[in-house]
């Protein structure tokens, strides 16, 4: 009999969305004169810009004849969007990458969720505690973790770095050694952030301790703040440690259009093993490469108007996290995010756990949002809303909860 990867059978069910789901169906059915609002979606929902689409309808034209036409695209993905990544989002930084340090994917859950295989199964993982639930959950699959412990909600061999109110939601270096480590700045789903010399500090830890940082920056685009950085990179030797992951989903509205990349740095090094060959090696083999029509759409998001366009989209759904943020705070909740990135995390009330908190405002305020608790066993106490509404709804939602 064939056997199967039993790590699977180690996951928990994908239980925090599901449960949403049911609840706001089966509350929706037994008062369907309700008008009830979302603020848990984590999906943006405003159009792709003209400019995007200007280049997406060209590269559709360009496929329909023959001497223009493309098929398979280059493994590390087409130069002319490496050449546009390294041009707009490094530079600028003072960030300086080699054409292929850069690699071309479908996405960051793709990137995050795969770049675990290049590494041994005996390495150790830390986490920030809530956290965005791929890093994890791919790493199980590898066979790295441990065993879910149900009534702790963790994995046993993951280490864990909570990130709560009271650390101001960065996490302190820890106290074991762990080689692969994950950091997602501005958070999901707090909606936080770090200072550069706060990243520089885990650059260092990094460096000398002999680790790995993957850096999720899938939200850099939403950061308004100076000291924040929107590369690894901007810290000194993070090319020595640290591989950096990036997503067009959120930044120009690409979750259904899929594109995203990732860097790994030549001075990347285990031994004498350049890490980015091993990443080239797995591109190569498993990946055929994104779209050229998706990789031109991309380029639309370079021009100065396309810049200008995801610009205000990007302002659209900021005015939205002003609007909670500020509309809660007012009405003396504890809020935290919502000025470097789209997700507002907010202290839940008379220390109800997360969920009572999520079935109060569904039942009395007819809103929706994410439970804390679904992210991490330090999510508890605490609840996700996001800006990806209208302004329109997302003001309702927010005078509806101060009522309440
Ligand atoms: N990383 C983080 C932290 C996210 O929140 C998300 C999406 O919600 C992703 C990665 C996935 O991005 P993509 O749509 O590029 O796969």
């Amino acid at each position: 009999m064939f056997k199967i990867n039993e790590n699977y059978l180690k996951l928990p069910g994908s239980y925090l969305f599901s449960m949403i789901g049911k609840k706001v169906s089966a509350y929706k059915e037994a008062n369907p004169d309700r008008d009830v609002i979302s603020l848990g979606i984590g999906d943006v929902t405003l159009p792709l810009v003209p400019e995007v689409i200007k280049k997406l309808h060209g590269a559709v034209d360009e496929m329909a004849v023959k001497e223009t036409f493309r098929g398979y695209t280059p493994d590390l993905g087409y130069q002319f969007l490496r050449d546009a990544i390294i041009e707009n989002d490094f530079l600028p930084r003072g960030v300086q990458l080699d054409n292929d340090e850069v690699f071309i994917s479908d996405g960051a859950k793709s990137d995050t969720g795969n770049i675990g295989d290049i590494f041994s199964v005996d390495n150790r993982i830390a986490v920030t505690d809530p956290v965005y639930p791929v890093y994890v959950d791919s790493n199980v699959m590898n066979g790295r973790g441990g065993i879910y412990l149900p009534d702790q909600g963790r994995f046993s061999d993951v280490i864990y770095m909570p990130c709560t109110a009271e650390n101001n939601f960065v996490p302190e270096l820890p106290k074991e050694r762990p080689d692969i480590i994950y950091l997602c700045f501005p958070n999901n789903p707090t909606g936080t952030t770090i200072t550069k010399d706060q990243l520089q500090v885990w650059v260092d830890y990094a460096r000398r301790e002999g680790s790995v940082i993957i850096f999720d920056a899938a939200y850099e685009a939403y950061i308004t703040e100076d000291d924040v950085p929107h590369s690894i990179y901007e810290c000194e030797g993070a090319k020595e440690c640290a591989i950096e992951i990036r997503s067009y989903s959120k930044n120009a509205g690409f979750t259904g259009t899929r594109l995203g990349f990732t860097v790994v740095p030549k001075q990347l090094m285990c031994g004498d093993v350049h890490v980015r060959d091993l990443w080239a090696r797995r591109h190569g083999t498993k990946f055929n490469g994104a779209p050229y029509i998706v990789q031109m759409g991309a380029m639309g998001t370079y021009t100065p108007e396309g810049k200008k366009q995801i610009r205000e989209e990007i302002d659209y759904y900021m005015e939205n996290a002003r609007t909670i943020r500020q509309g809660l705070a007012d009405a003396g909740y504890a809020v935290y995010g919502g000025v470097n990135s789209p997700y507002i995390w907010m202290k839940t009330p008379k220390d109800l756990s997360s969920w009572e908190f999520f079935d109060l405002l569904l039942n009395k305020a007819n809103v929706v949002g994410t439970p804390g608790s679904g992210f991490g066993p330090h999510g508890e106490g605490y609840f996700r809303l996001t800006s990806f509404g209208t302004h329109e709804n997302t003001k309702k939602a927010i005078e509806r909860i101060i009522k309440l």
